[in-house]
């Protein structure tokens, strides 16, 4: 079903990086269609957020009720709130673009993506079914739940590393381990990890199974080198293993890097049409009509903060874009 009224701008994705953008759009009186599948993003399962800047402390249940709160007080009739459906296409029509849900169609002149991105999942048997029962992605907000507890932690960048030295401080052993026979983190930092007696490396192992009735209990991996499988105990595994953004519904019509990011001038958060070949960095008159912001670009650091002043900076663009046409 096509609703019929053609947007400003259509925003997909509710949390921080959206949800910033939709209460700037309602301010700038821009007609917007806002799709998300839930509010609050990914540090909903968090239990405790204390950078959030403003708020001392609070969890991401909070954080996602707040966001929505905000929104939905602001968006009055400019603002048209599609909360619970899923984008499956973006696609270029005319002037515009139509966005394609699980419930309907939307024309709009301009689109902004903030859909974030999901945790790499551990490829073992199990994994889904002990996910949040020992299986985490997130030292900062379920370290202390591990305390007294040998761990383990899978990766070899530098997530993996700082997840080691945060457990450090409440776990009697935490073993890395990695895939490959080298660590990609900074050397500061495995070199502090590694110096910790608490700290153990099992390296060429790929994991095949995590262990548990309700709880994790135990790891197998199997030892490249030698083909033999091994067990190992443990009642907690932080998953390290890098994220996967949410872009594939516009990758016919922007620039990705290889990891699934959409390729953004930092200075305006715009992005690039897939079919040109200039950066999108003072690409003016080229401009896509695709502005993207937070965790689903290629900006460097990623946290609610920067994927809110990411969107903000976007809707500046935007709207300079629209009413300058
Ligand atoms: C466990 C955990 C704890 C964290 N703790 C902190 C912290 O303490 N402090 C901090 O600053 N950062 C923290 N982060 C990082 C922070 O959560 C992210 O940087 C931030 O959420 C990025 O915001 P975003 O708006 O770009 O995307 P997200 O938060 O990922 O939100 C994306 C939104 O888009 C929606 N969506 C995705 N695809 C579609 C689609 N196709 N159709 C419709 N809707 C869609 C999702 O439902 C979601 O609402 C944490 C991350 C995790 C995983």
């Amino acid at each position: 079903m096509l609703c019929g009224m053609f947007y400003d701008l259509a925003i997909i994705g509710g949390g921080p990086a959206g949800v910033a953008a939709g209460v700037y759009a309602a301010r700038k009186k821009l007609k917007t269609v806002f799709i998300t599948k839930d509010f609050g993003g990914q540090s909903n399962v968090s239990t405790g957020i204390e950078n959030w800047i403003g708020t001392v402390r609070l969890d991401g249940v909070e954080l996602a009720k707040n966001l929505e709160a905000h929104l939905r007080v602001y968006a009055a009739d400019t603002v048209d709130i599609r909360a619970g459906e899923w984008v499956a296409r973006v696609e270029k029509v005319g002037s515009g673009f139509r966005v394609t849900t699980d419930a309907g169609a939307y024309d709009s002149r301009s689109i902004l993506v903030a859909t974030g991105s999901s945790r790499r999942k551990l490829p073992a048997k199990g994994a889904d079914r002990l996910e949040h029962r020992g299986i985490t992605y997130c030292a900062s907000c379920d370290g202390p739940v591990f305390a007294g507890k040998n761990v383990a932690v899978v990766g070899g960048g530098n997530a993996a590393f700082e997840t080691v030295a945060q457990l450090l401080a409440y776990c009697p052993s935490v073993t890395i381990i990695h895939r490959g026979d080298t660590f990609r983190a900074d050397e500061i930092i495995i070199e502090r990890v590694l110096a910790n007696p608490k700290t153990h490396v099992i390296k060429n192992a790929d994991i095949t199974e995590v262990k548990g009735e309700k709880f994790v209990q135990a790891i197998v991996y199997k030892d490249k080198a030698t083909g033999t499988e091994k067990e190992l105990a443990v009642e907690g595994v932080f998953v390290e293993i890098g994220s996967v953004p949410a872009t594939d519904f516009v990758k016919e019509i922007v620039k990705r890097t290889e990891y699934g990011q959409i390729v953004t001038d930092p200075k305006t958060q715009r992005a690039s049409p897939v079919n040109n070949g200039a950066s999108p960095v003072n690409n003016g008159a080229s401009a896509s009509g695709v502005w993207a912001a937070g965790d689903c670009t290629d900006g460097l650091y990623h946290q609610n903060n920067i994927a809110a002043g990411d969107a903000v900076k976007a809707l500046e663009d935007i709207y300079l874009y629209l009413h300058g046409k």
